[in-house]
């Protein structure tokens, strides 16, 4: 073992292993270890403590195991005197900085500070080990009955009394402040808990001897006498004391005057604001807890135990000590000083006396008041003193404290201010003088005798609890830190059950927060504000919070609710007569010229009133308490006997002061003075208590106070205590009954409400049943909304938002441009159904057939809620037990979702102009800030909204009238579908295209613009739009030149262009209205800035490399319509699962910020379009593009039509166009209804119900492409869910089957009738155990789309839904969305394809046939057309290509992974895997929420290009923006582009807090309320990007987060 540190680091570390090892197996073996460690420790502490270099490596770290068996710490002790070498150590390392024998101690040693060794940290160690002995029973008996191990120990801790003393600075401050006092007060601390271990080895056992815990007593007293009078001052010559002590002889006190005798008292002579003082004692410390242990003693059994004379102390043990000669009590007085001192020291410096040196004093003030130390230090002071105050005598104890706290003066009635002191700081002072004496006298939580109430520790927790809840309610941690629990909570087993019997656990409710612990409201009572530890202004706080819950429960108002004491008597032992101070005559004395002072206003001008009222109401809790821990009676007792007891209620009553006044007379003048309201209550029960206790003197004072006084009080003689307050006490008849009369009150006054409220209620309704215009009048404005019927056709107008610009906070309106702000990125959440994967094909089938019904009770939905299995288990017992074991689920493969623009937005508004300025400001601060990483990237047009800090890039104008809703609207057609389409939409497609020939050259959709413009945009700006506009049109000659000089430049704001008057054509009115214009275009070019440097999906190339300034056109005119249908989308996913109101369609549960923004973007799609299709009449950019895609639209949705589809263009467009199959139908009926729709003027409600179409054409070829992947998956289905399809529905569905089937080429088998190929029919009967739940299938793909067909038919066409009222509430949504969109049912459209003869198609048949073939020639491989050499499976490569390019979206609720329940688990879980690149061990392992892959996030194996795994993950799932599941860290990080964030992780513990970093080691549950709440719906709402961006705004971060 000694050659340890010779060895090598590994060496080191496997000879520890091995030691460790034997000795947990081999318990002999361990023995003969033990003796061996033992032996050598010494030498290995040497070592330890000043060679090694890698001290964590040192044999020396086995003591744990060695010190923690009791038979080897036994022997050790025992034979190798181990206990004193190990105190030697300690001893000779403090004062030397050697390690030495116990022979090497020098009995005339002091600390070695200068030689660094007391701020070694190292040393901690060993007072670890002897914490460990002195923990094991067989020392603790050595240490009570072994003479020798008790010296030794206070030899130990004499070494740091009064170490590190502070004398007061004046004048200047400190100049340098030493740091000594950190390394000194961490020794101490360490050695103030020996101290108390050290007293916990003593028990005091009643009715005996005990002899061992008297005589340690008389011990520690000794020494710490010896020390206390300075007889140890030279060798301890850095310590506090300097001289010897000296006592001085005060003045006799006026109150303490007999007849007969001038008491004087003699008080150690001592100035705390001039001498040296320190905080550390530890002698006193110990001999406080040893008194605490025999409290059971008798106070004359302690005296006797207390007292030396001088011989005594000069007696063996020798030393070399000088003892001055002074009586018994002096001595004991010298001792009882040092508390005091300090208490006063603390005094003086939360009064701010010490302020000047420095900040290391405040911080040892608030280490040693702090809720870690204060129970081994402050606590220990005020517990001496109230021994002192029981064991001395307590005139002398308080005529000490006056002196000490500098009130001599005050307490004779001269109020000066003292030298050195200032008048606020005088009363700071005076304030906490009474405040001791008040915790002195009522801080009994230690005080109670040992055996009635052995829980002392219980009640200072309770007490504590109470103390620090009632304020507010707090999680656990916080609870813990300020209890001081952080690392004991764990032993206390009671704890859990005290803190449930006194609080209420609230579980977190919101996403941020915790768990809390709130204290239940009946021990609110046990409050008291004058607690030690509570700072002024928690004491006003917890006196207001008991206040306002006593004046609920007695109905008295808060200010006369009087807090009274609630003391505990102590019925024995040694603190029985702890209150007798307050009887002597000086405590009077004290409180007279107390509250005397406020009658010499003159004394202190400068303090304010309410200052000395606090000062006063403190005063007054002290004569309350006082008063009510006077017991003595008038009636027990004749007059004359009653003089003799002490009695504080004979003295407030009886002693005079010069003048002739009583504290009683004192108090009656402060009734009269209405500048102390505040404390009348008080007074008023003070009287109230003296009454009760001496009812004859007190009717005596008061009459000749009325009857013969020198000065009559102004005050009626009833309203002296007999209005008095009462605080209502349980015990209290009286108070029950004024309770009981307000309670009855109360449940009258609520009888009444109710009835009122009822009367109100019927008041409205009869309103409402009257004419409601009548009404509208005194209505809110707020009401845009104009009801002119109540007929089924009802109209209303929905307008667009207005208000306060969130910058200037001016009122927006016509005349400069505002609008709000948008967030366009791709987002990757569109799933798509796999059917070839069973698991999430299964969700279809467990969808509910309404998806705005909760779904609360079905959710994690699907996948991600499969992953709890029942497993066996093994029991203790052997037994085996079902058990429920959640793991990590299944994750969405990224493969089968798809990409698409979405915009999300805030919805502040702003003007433009405000916005140019503020995003000027954005670029000025990225400018200054170059080290910070930003949460704006500019170059991707980036900015966070000045209000609420969400991530955007696009500024959105709105510059539109409001918008008409209304019900049917467009639902109605005028021609009836099949005529429609069969005639009439050819009709009107060739009329367009014929007038168009007709008009060479000019765009045929400028009228189309114009008409939008001058409908839908606000007149002002249509009109400066349309006249600017229409110029060219008018005259086709020279205008057009001039149209287009006065627009250019203006794509976007040139800075070198100045639009000067003289630029402007005449022919416009107002150069404003050009500015106007010329802003609106500048707007719309940032979007298509946006669109560009975001890589939005265009199907227009962004080949225009180009700098912005010199393309003139807008352009990608497509986006904005794709991005219109995707948030759509979006939004109706987020929406599944919620319930809707019954009667109303799922729009009801959508927030209306999210509809707005969807309103704003649609009109944005065609207002971009117009405006930037009428530039240059028509010869532009955006106009071909729109020209183009009406075009292709037409071609895709008539791909067959005979009157639409000419020969020429069908060829080409074949190979050029994708199909419509291929296509989201969704996102398709979006385009269409920016594009085709407007232009050809189509009916928007037959194109829907093509749309409609194409998705159930597009669903039945998927799942006949590849029959085989879910015809398993319905086996599954056990027993088929009636009542979803009527026996015709199945009929009508399998025939649409057969007939979809055979438009492809070749036709496509079916799997379960091969010999069907030519039957029409699948026969009902067989096949139905698949036919049901591939029907309900359908309907859930069904539903999803006219779920988003409803919200677009809102948005853009103002179809405004009706309440169905609650008559179809049991319906299938399907069903009712599709009565409300007017549309045919689902049976019938699959009859419009399926059910006609053969050769005979009809128009919608041919339409499908169209599509097909379309997607075929496209798609599907034209091959396949075609004869293919044999060999290929012309089937098979058909299938292929369905799979490939006919995915539908997934309509099921989208979950994220699913999460295990414990996270231990998905530690076991996660760890198992191995890191991707290397194989091995996963470094810092992350986990994808979306498709539930782990990999190492910041961790070289896996680092790439700059980039972490997370990051690379992303690009490969995500794209944009990536949910991981940090691990290690236990936090979910959030990425997006190139920033990210921390949050925490959806786990928490018991008491419902999260534990990011897992550093408090509890057990951590998910909880899936929080995991849905944070992470699902921020990730359905397109919310991660703002979440970030809210995170870099709040504080400066530095970045880094590829590395992730
Ligand atoms: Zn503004
Ligand atoms: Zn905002
Ligand atoms: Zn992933
Ligand atoms: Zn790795």
């Amino acid at each position: 073992m000694l050659f340890d540190l010779r060895l090598w680091k590994k060496a080191r570390v496997g000879l520890r292993d091995l030691f460790i090892s034997t000795v947990v197996s081999v318990p002999q073996f361990k023995r003969i270890l033990g003796l061996r460690f033992a032996g050598l420790y010494t030498l290995l502490a040497q070592l330890y403590l000043i060679a090694d270099r890698e001290p964590d490596h040192s044999i020396i770290n086995l003591s744990i195991q060695m010190f923690t068996t009791a038979s080897i710490v036994e022997e050790n002790v025992e034979r190798a005197n181990f206990l004193t070498s190990l105190m030697a150590i300690l001893y000779t390392f403090l004062t030397q900085r050697q390690v030495g024998h116990p022979w090497d101690v020098s009995a005339q040693a002091t600390l070695a500070f200068d030689a660094g060794s007391v701020a070694n940290r190292r040393m901690y160690f060993f007072f670890g080990d002897l914490r460990r002995l002195f923990d094991n029973a067989y020392i603790q008996e050595k240490l009570c009955n072994v003479e020798r191990y008790q010296l030794q120990f206070l030899d130990l801790i004499r070494l740091p009394q009064g170490t590190c003393p502070n004398v007061r600075a004046i004048g200047d401050h400190v100049e340098y402040e030493n740091d000594v006092w950190i390394g000194a007060s961490l020794m101490t601390k360490d050695i103030n808990k020996l101290c108390r271990q050290f007293a916990a080895s003593f028990q005091w056992v009643d009715e005996e001897e005990n002899l061992s815990l008297k005589q340690v007593i008389r011990r520690v007293a000794k020494a710490t006498i010896i020390n206390s009078v300075g007889g140890e001052r030279l060798r301890f010559d850095q310590a506090e004391i300097k001289r010897e002590v000296r006592f001085i002889t005060k003045d006799p006190f006026l109150f303490e005057n007999t007849p007969f005798s001038e008491p004087r008292h003699s008080v150690v002579e001592f100035v705390v604001e001039s001498e040296p003082i320190s905080f550390h004692h530890a002698l006193h410390y110990t001999l406080s807890w040893l008194i605490d242990v025999a409290k059971n003693m008798s106070v004359d059994e302690l005296r006797s135990l207390l007292r030396f004379s001088v011989q005594e102390l000069k007696e063996s043990p020798p030393c070399k000590a000088i003892i001055p000669d002074l009586d018994p009590e002096s001595y004991l007085m010298a001792l009882f000083d040092f508390p005091l001192r300090v208490c006063a020291w603390l005094a003086q410096m939360k009064a701010g006396m010490w302020v000047r040196n420095g900040l290391s004093l405040r911080h040892q003030m608030g280490t040693y008041r702090g809720v870690s130390n204060r129970d081994f230090g402050h606590h220990r002071d005020v517990f001496l003193l109230q021994t002192a105050m029981n064991v001395c005598d307590p005139s002398r104890v308080l005529a000490s404290a006056i002196d000490r706290f500098g009130m001599d003066d005050w307490m004779r009635g001269s109020y000066n201010i003292r030298a050195g002191y200032e008048p606020s700081q005088q009363i700071d002072v005076a304030e906490d003088f009474i405040h001791l004496l008040i915790v002195i006298l009522s801080d009994r939580t230690s005080l109670h005798p040992v055996g009635r109430d052995s829980k002392a520790h219980e009640l200072a927790l309770r007490r504590d609890i109470t103390h620090i809840l009632c304020f507010k309610p707090l999680s656990f941690s916080d609870l813990n830190s300020r209890l001081g629990l952080i690392d004991k909570s764990t032993d206390l087993e009671d704890f859990q059950d005290i803190l449930d019997e006194m609080t209420n656990y609230k579980a977190p409710e919101g996403l941020s927060d915790s768990g809390s612990f709130e204290l239940k409201p009946e021990f609110l009572g046990d409050v008291d504000p004058f607690t030690a530890h509570y700072s002024k202004n928690q004491r006003d706080e917890a006196e207001q919070a008991y206040r306002t819950w006593m004046a609920k429960r007695s109905g008295k108002p808060a200010e006369d609710i009087v807090l009274e004491p609630k003391l505990r008597p102590i019925e024995s032992g040694l603190f029985k007569d702890l209150s007798s101070f307050t009887k002597t005559p000086l405590f009077a004395q004290i409180i007279f010229y107390s509250l005397a002072h406020h009658l010499n206003p003159h004394l202190s001008p400068d303090t304010p009133a309410t200052r000395i009222e606090a000062f006063l109401q403190v005063v007054l809790h002290l004569v309350l308490a006082a008063v009510l821990e006077d017991q003595t009676r008038d009636d027990d007792v004749d007059t004359d006997m009653a003089d003799q007891s002490p009695s504080f209620v004979l003295n407030v009553i009886q002693k005079r002061s010069e003048l002739g006044n009583t504290i009683f007379n004192v108090l009656v003048r402060m009734l009269e003075n209405s500048e102390i309201k505040a404390c009348h209550p008080r007074i008023r029960l003070i009287f109230h208590r003296i009454q009760q206790r001496r009812p004859r003197s007190y009717s005596t004072v008061v009459s000749s106070l009325f009857s013969q006084g020198t000065r009559l009080p102004a005050l009626a003689l009833d309203r002296l205590g007999f209005e008095s307050p009462r605080t209502p006490i349980d015990g209290d008849q009286e108070a029950k009954e004024r309770q009981a009369r307000e309670h009855r009150k109360q449940q009258a006054l609520d009888r009444q409400a109710r009835v009122m409220a009822q009367f109100q209620q019927q008041q409205q309704n009869f309103m409402n049943n009257q004419d409601i215009a009548e009404w509208e009048e005194d209505g809110s404005d707020e009401v845009a909304s104009v009801i002119t019927g109540a007929t089924e056709e009802h109209k209303k107008t929905w307008k667009y938002p207005s208000g306060n610009c969130i910058l200037c906070q001016e009122e927006t309106n016509d005349t400069r441009l505002f609008g709000t702000f948008a967030l366009m990125s791709n987002s990757r959440m569109f799933r798509q159904t796999d059917i070839q994967d069973p698991d999430f094909f299964g969700e279809l089938l467990i969808t509910p057939s309404s998806l705005d019904r909760a779904a609360d009770d079905i959710r994690p939905f699907g996948v991600a809620g499969q992953n709890r299995k029942r497993v066996d288990r093994q029991k203790s017992d052997g037994s085996k037990a079902l058990s429920e074991q959640q793991v990590l689920g299944k994750g969405f493969p990224p493969s089968h979702t798809s990409r698409g623009p979405v915009s999300v937005g805030c919805g502040h508004i702003m003007h433009y102009s405000c916005f140019e300025l503020y995003c000027a400001a954005t670029q000025r601060r990225q400018h200054h800030q170059i080290a910070r990483n930003h949460p704006e990237r500019l170059d991707l047009k980036e900015f966070v909204c000045p209000l609420c800090k969400a991530l955007g890039n696009t500024f959105l104008p709105i510059i539109w009238r409001g918008k008409e809703e209304t019900y049917p609207g467009i639902l109605h057609t005028d021609i009836a579908f099949d005529d429609w389409l069969s005639s009439g939409v050819g009709l009107t497609v060739s009329r367009f295209f014929k007038r168009e020939e007709g008009r060479s050259g000019a765009n045929p959709h400028q009228e189309q613009f114009i008409g939008h413009i001058s409908k839908a945009i606000i007149p002002p700006l249509a009109s400066k739009l349309t006249s600017l506009f229409q110029t060219p049109l008018m005259s086709p000659t020279s205008p057009q030149g001039s149209s287009r000089n006065s627009l250019q430049g203006r794509f976007p704001m040139d800075d070198s262009f100045n639009p000067t008057p003289t630029m402007i054509s005449p022919s416009h009115p107002l150069s404003t209205d050009v500015l106007l214009i010329d802003e609106l275009i500048s707007i719309y070019a940032r979007i298509r800035e946006t669109i560009r440097t975001n890589k939005l999906s265009s199907r227009f190339s962004n080949n225009t490399e180009l700098p912005s300034r010199q393309v003139e056109d807008l352009g990608n005119t497509d986006t904005l319509a794709k991005t219109l249908g995707n948030s759509i989308a979006a939004t109706e996913i987020s929406q599944r699962g919620v319930q809707s109101q019954p009667g109303l369609t799922l729009l009801d549960k959508i927030p209306a910020s999210v509809m707005t923004h969807l309103r704003i973007l649609s009109e944005t799609a065609s207002s971009y379009i117009a405006i930037g299709g009428m530039r240059n009449s028509g010869s532009n950019a955006p106009a071909s593009e729109f020209k183009d895609t009406v075009q292709n639209q037409l071609l895709q949705i008539f791909a067959i039509h005979p009157q639409i589809a000419t020969d020429e263009a069908d060829h080409k467009i074949r190979l050029r166009l994708p199909s419509a199959l291929s296509q989201d139908p969704f996102v398709f009926f979006t385009e269409c209804s920016v594009a085709c729709v407007p232009a050809f003027n189509l009916d928007i409600h037959h194109i829907l119900r093509l749309c409609y179409l194409l998705q159930i054409v597009k669903v039945a070829l998927y799942m006949i492409a590849l029959p085989d992947a879910f015809a398993f998956e319905m086996r599954r289905v056990t027993g088929p869910s009636e009542g979803k399809a009527s026996r015709e529905a199945l009929q009508v569905f399998s025939r649409f089957l057969m007939q979809s089937r055979r438009f492809c080429n070749p036709v496509l088998p079916w799997p379960t009738c091969e010999d069907a190929a030519g039957s029409a029919e699948i026969p009902v009967n067989q096949s139905s155990g698949f036919l049901i739940p591939l029907y309900s299938v359908f309907s859930a793909y069904a539903l999803t789309f006219l779920r988003k067909a409803a919200i677009l038919l809102n948005v853009r066409y103002g179809v405004d839904f009706p309440d169905t009222g609650f008559g179809d509430m049991d319906e299938p949504e399907l069903e009712r969305l599709t009565k409300a969109l007017n549309l045919p049912s689902l049976p019938a459209m699959f009859a419009s394809v399926g059910d006609t003869p053969e050769n005979e198609l009809n128009t919608q048949s041919q339409m499908v046939a169209g599509w097909i073939q379309h997607w075929q020639w496209r798609e599907g491989h034209p091959m396949t057309m075609r004869n293919l050499p044999s060999g290929i499976d012309r089937q098979e490569v058909l299938r292929q290509s369905a799979y490939r390019s006919l995915k539908p979206e997934h309509p099921a609720i989208f979950e994220l992974i699913g999460l295990p329940k414990q996270f231990d688990t998905l530690i076991y879980e996660v760890t198992r895997r191995r890191c991707p690149t290397t194989g091995n061990r996963l470094e810092d392992a992350a986990l994808c929420l979306f498709c539930g892959d782990v990999f190492c996030s910041q961790a070289s194996c896996c680092h790439k290009g700059g980039k972490g795994g997370c990051n690379q993950h992303m690009q490969k799932c995500g794209i944009d923006t990536g949910l991981f599941l940090n691990i290690r860290k236990c936090c979910v990080l959030y990425l997006h582009n190139k920033n990210g964030s921390f949050n925490p992780a959806p786990y928490l513990d018991k008491y419902g807090e999260p534990d990011a970093g897992l550093r408090r080691g509890r057990q951590l549950f998910l909880n899936q309320k929080r995991y849905d709440a944070l992470y699902r719906n921020i990730w359905l709402q397109q919310g991660i990007p703002t979440t970030i961006a809210r995170k870099l705004e709040a504080d400066i971060n530095n970045g880094g987060w590829e590395t992730m």
